[in-house]
């Protein structure tokens, strides 16, 4: 896809501040950063949604979100968390049409808010709900 921003990066048309590189994944800085060291993970290859992804790929993406939290908690000890964010179509907040992980970190009194409001659900409608959801499982 030539318009994607994140394709752009990969092929070094947008400068980036790498974190990692291997053959198939890149992490860098994310340029609007919601706190200090907050990084981007993402296939080299495009893929638009967490759905298009070959499981190979995706399981290589995600081994270097671990990596990324892991030093990046090693690196600034200030923070005491992290969230893992991402986010598919843009009804789920996604701006940038390229599978990315966030890995956020958080300290205490942060002004960060991922939090929602509790729903309510009687057993029986979660039943249906999994009916619904294992009719499709393989
Ligand atoms: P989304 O909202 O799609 O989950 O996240 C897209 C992220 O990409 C945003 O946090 C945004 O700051 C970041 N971003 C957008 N354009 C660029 C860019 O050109 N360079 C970098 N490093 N990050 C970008
Ligand atoms: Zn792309």
């Amino acid at each position: 896809m030539n318009d994607c921003i994140f394709c752009k990066i990969v092929k070094g048309e947008i400068p980036n501040i790498t974190l990692f590189e291997n053959e198939h994944v890149l992490s860098f800085l994310d340029i609007m950063p919601a706190a200090k060291g907050h990084a981007l993970i993402i296939p080299k290859k495009h893929y638009a949604t967490l759905l298009d992804m070959p499981h190979d790929e995706l399981k290589e993406v995600i081994e270097i979100v671990q990596k990324i939290a892991v030093v990046t908690m090693a690196a600034l000890p200030e923070f005491d968390g992290f969230n893992v964010l991402q986010s598919n179509n843009e009804v789920a907040g996604q701006v940038v049409p390229h599978v990315h992980f966030h890995v956020i970190p958080r300290q205490k009194d942060d002004k960060l808010d991922f939090a929602w409001d509790q729903g309510k659900a009687e057993m029986e409608e979660l039943k249906k709900w999994a009916e619904l959801v294992k009719e499709k499982m393989e």
